[in-house]
């Protein structure tokens, strides 16, 4: 059974920063940096897009209210959201999640890059091809 799914019925057990019927938000194991956590539904959806829309906008305000409490009792001076979307996108665990990941300094052990190798130069093409 996938482990998320587990952590949220408490058959195994986490660190609970917020609970309620519909969502959950733990610690991450790996604590990039302190207070890392993973806002996550109860109920097992792949990839962000598969939450049904009203529970990923209630997973949203979640979201709002860990970052601000970490902000606040962990003095956080910023904070970084991520979900990884497929295992190309670096998902391993197949049960949606957002990360959440408090910012201390700039070299606290998280960084985010954009590499713009190839980046396409007709943005009204890609914007058709998006839209159809
Ligand atoms: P992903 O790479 O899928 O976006 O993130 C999965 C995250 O889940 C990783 O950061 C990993 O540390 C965390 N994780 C994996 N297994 C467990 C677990 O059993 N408990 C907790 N609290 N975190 C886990
Ligand atoms: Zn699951």
């Amino acid at each position: 059974m996938c482990i998320f799914c587990m952590i949220a019925n408490h058959e195994i057990p986490s660190s609970v920063v917020y609970e309620d019927d519909t969502v959950i938000a733990i610690l991450d194991l790996s604590q990039v940096t302190k207070g890392h956590t993973l806002v996550m539904p109860k109920e097992h959806y792949e990839t962000l897009i598969d939450v049904p829309s009203q529970l990923a906008m209630h997973m949203m305000e979640v979201v709002q209210i860990v970052a601000k409490r970490l902000t606040t009792n962990l003095h956080a001076k910023g904070f970084n959201v991520l979900n990884n979307g497929g295992e190309l996108a670096g998902q391993t665990v197949m049960h949606a999640h957002i990360h959440i990941i408090p910012r201390y300094e700039e070299n606290d052990g998280f960084d985010v890059q954009f590499h713009t190798t190839e980046k396409p130069k007709d943005l009204a093409a890609v914007l058709s091809e998006i839209n159809g």
